[in-house]
């Protein structure tokens, strides 16, 4: 029998014969080590940052009344707001869909807490144009052993290479929290590489290693940007 569950006023559904709401070990994984998207919500009791795509999003939006405000977790108070949308990279001119904000209502005797916050698609780094399937592959010619420059002229793209020096940049200040995060699930991998943000490129693909876009899957299953 399925019962309703009520916790931190955030509601949904769960079987009396598995764990308990809340997030523990006792969460069980699926086949491929990782946790799914039903589970990943419940461990998240409330709003996701990520979706697969624009189709989830869609599904993800006709439930947000059942989902908790991920700031003063009322429930029944989520309205969409504006679409996000954004430069598009493999068009210079172009613009695309990224997301939705989302507004906590706080009108009337709403209860919210006024704020807003955004779903984007796993694909989307946010705050930036470069996507995560774009850095994925500039990454994979990087750990194949060319240098930036010759890993941007091999994929054509045509960002500035600024733009990937600036990006080497961040990910070597941000790869210890990359690798915190991914320690959780796996040990690394032993690496013969010497540059540590190549050793967690390798971490992160090991991780991953059944996905084509480990950075998608990254923001997806930790619900975190892959970029800060
Ligand atoms: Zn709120």
């Amino acid at each position: 029998m399925w019962v309703k569950c009520r916790q931190r006023r955030a509601s949904f559904f769960y079987s009396p014969t598995e764990p308990s709401c809340a997030v523990s070990s006792a969460v069980r994984k699926s086949s491929t080590g990782l946790l799914t998207i039903w589970q990943q919500d419940r461990m998240l009791n409330g709003l996701r940052r990520f979706v697969r795509d624009l189709k989830e999003l869609a599904e993800y939006l006709r439930r947000l009344k059942q989902l908790g405000c991920p700031e003063c977790e009322a429930t029944e108070t989520l309205n969409c707001h504006s679409k996000l949308y954004g430069n598009d990279p493999a068009d210079r001119a172009g613009r695309c869909l990224r997301g939705q904000r989302i507004w906590c209502c706080d009108r009337g005797h709403r209860g919210g807490c006024g704020r807003t916050f955004s779903i984007v698609v796993a694909e989307v780094l946010p705050r930036h144009t470069l996507t995560a399937s774009l850095v994925w592959r500039w990454l994979m010619e990087l750990l194949a052993g060319h240098s930036l420059k010759a890993a941007v002229e091999k994929l054509s793209l045509f960002f500035a290479l600024e733009t990937f020096y600036r990006l080497r940049r961040k990910l070597s200040r941000g790869s210890d929290r990359l690798r915190t995060r991914l320690c959780r699930q796996q040990e690394p991998p032993p690496s013969t590489q010497g540059d540590p943000l190549l050793q967690t490129v390798a971490h992160l693909k090991s991780v991953f290693s059944d996905k084509p876009c480990p950075p998608a899957e990254f923001q997806l299953y930790f619900q975190h940007p892959f970029l800060e």
